[in-house]
This record gives C-alpha cells, structure tokens and sequence, in this order.
C-alpha cells in the first residue's frame, strides 16, 4: 500500500520490493547552528516500541496520521518554473540591444 504521512506530506510505500516493512518516520525541519536537530512538533514515528509486559508493541508516535492513496497513484508533474522579473528583464535588453 502507499501512503501519505499528514505531518510532513511524504509518500511511502509500507511494503518495500524485498519483502521486508517500512516504518515512515518524518525527517527533522532542520539542523540549527548549535547542530541540534529540530523536529517537527507533529512528528509521526510509525517504528514501534514495547508496551507494558503483556501489552502488544505500539506506534511511537501517530503525528497526524496518514492518508492511503489510490493503487497506481503517482505524484504530479513538477510545474512549470514561472519566469522571473529578472529573467523578463534580460530579454527586454537583449532584445533592445539586437534591435538598437
Ligand atoms: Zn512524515
């Protein structure tokens, strides 16, 4: 199955090709200058931890949850990178400069 992660939007499969599972967990916002990594405050950690004794092991953290998507789904296409001012402002010169 695929899925969405509601924290951080990204999409993983929970079955890999080999056979084994995987465990989405969000990666950190950043790394702040004292090199401490910062973590979202809605992190989802799908690895999973012991209970009490008896207790089946649980999801270290839902976070926001995950969306399944549709079997065959694939991500849009990129889109288009709209045209800078600045780029716009060079084509006025050149085109001023080959025109005189
Ligand atoms: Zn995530």
């Amino acid at each position: 199955m695929m899925y969405q992660c509601g924290s951080c939007g990204g999409v993983y499969q929970d079955l890999m090709a080999d056979g084994s599972l995987y465990f989405h967990a969000c990666p950190p916002l950043e790394v702040d200058p004292r090199g401490r990594v910062v973590e979202r405050p809605d992190k989802r950690n799908e690895n999973l931890v012991m209970g009490e004794p008896g207790e089946a092991p649980r999801m270290k953290a839902e976070g926001r949850g995950r969306v399944e998507l549709e079997p065959g789904w694939q991500p849009p296409a990129p889109a288009a990178e709209p045209r800078g001012l600045l780029a716009r402002a060079w084509e006025r010169i050149r085109a001023s400069v080959t025109t005189g």
